[in-house]
């Protein structure tokens, strides 16, 4: 079996690369790590000291950070999109036998059913360094599509994400992914990596984030109509410098101006307030008011 210290070897990543005919595929965000402490470290915070975890992997590329969750988790189910890496990870994770390399695009495959299909009933957690051209769509898929059995995403991200993802109500930084992260768990940043850190180097720094997910019925906000919620929340953002009203009439064309603005006020806020003010509980509450009208109706 390969040490990681192999694995992050330059010169190895190199030679592996060359004897199978391929090279790092920027369409695929593949920046693969080549410093040991850092899948060392996203690792442990993934697994969290616990005996038996689950691990659905996104990416593993070559199969370092793999290697560690193979080393501390009980079983990995690892989905990479490179077919031409399959017979690399075949290699590298030579006697790995708690791992599952899937070949598919994780944005087409179906959670529910790939985890049930991995982990049984049991609940599973989600590592990975993710690709960067397509890192929101995934850590919302991963939201909306984990079900219960998802405890928490370990993922690195590029530093400016991350930031947003971990926003407060009221700063720059707070966009429409932080109120849907919210309202699913709870995220931190954990610890910045440098460009050097990878082969390729990116042009950006990385940051470690780790989204604890809320056990069922321990969410503080539930929204009457989820759907409605996310609506409410895109269209808030959508035209960020319009007031609250303006934006939700924007955003949902079956709301008027003037009902936006009753809407709004019948609920306490005043009429010029922004979208970026507000936390996962009053967008709840707005999309609770809207649902309720519409049922009305
Ligand atoms: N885990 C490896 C590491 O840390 O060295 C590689 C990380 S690299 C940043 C991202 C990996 O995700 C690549 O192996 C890439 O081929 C894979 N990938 C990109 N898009 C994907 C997708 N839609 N589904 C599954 N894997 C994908």
């Amino acid at each position: 079996m390969l040490t990681l210290s192999e694995l992050c070897s330059p010169a190895f990543v190199r030679e592996l690369m060359a004897r199978h005919g391929i090279a790092p595929r920027r369409e695929f965000g593949q920046n693969f790590l080549i410093n040991p402490a850092i899948p060392r470290r996203i690792a442990e915070a993934a697994v969290g000291g616990e005996a038996d975890v689950n691990v659905l992997e996104i990416g593993p590329g070559i199969g370092t950070m793999t290697t560690e969750l193979s080393r501390l988790a009980g079983k990995v189910a690892a989905v990479e999109i490179d077919r031409a890496l399959i017979p690399v990870l075949a290699e590298t994770l030579d006697g790995c036998e708690n791992v599952a390399v899937i070949n598919r695009d994780i944005m087409k495959c179906s959670l529910p059913e790939l985890t049930r299909e991995a982990f049984g009933d049991e609940d599973y957690r989600v590592c990975a360094n993710l690709p960067y051209y397509i890192t929101s769509p995934i850590i919302m898929k991963l939201l909306e599509e984990g079900g219960e059995r998802l405890r928490s995403v370990t993922v690195m991200i590029q530093t400016e994400v991350a930031s947003r993802l971990t926003a407060s109500p009221g700063t720059q930084d707070y966009g429409s992914i932080t109120a849907a992260v919210a309202y699913y768990g709870t995220a931190k940043k954990l610890f910045t990596v440098s460009p050097g850190s990878f082969l390729p180097a990116p042009k950006v720094t990385s940051t470690v984030i780790k989204i604890e997910l809320y056990r069922p019925g321990e969410r503080p906000v539930t929204a009457k109509d989820e759907k409605t919620l996310f609506r409410v929340i895109s269209s808030a953002f959508g035209q960020r410098r319009k007031t609250l009203p303006n934006a939700l009439s924007a955003g949902m064309p079956e709301l008027s101006k003037d009902a936006a603005v009753s809407l709004v006020t019948s609920l306490g806020y005043d009429e010029r307030i922004r979208g970026e003010a507000l936390g996962i509980g009053d967008f709840a509450r707005i999309a609770d008011a809207i649902t309720a009208e519409t049922a009305e109706k």
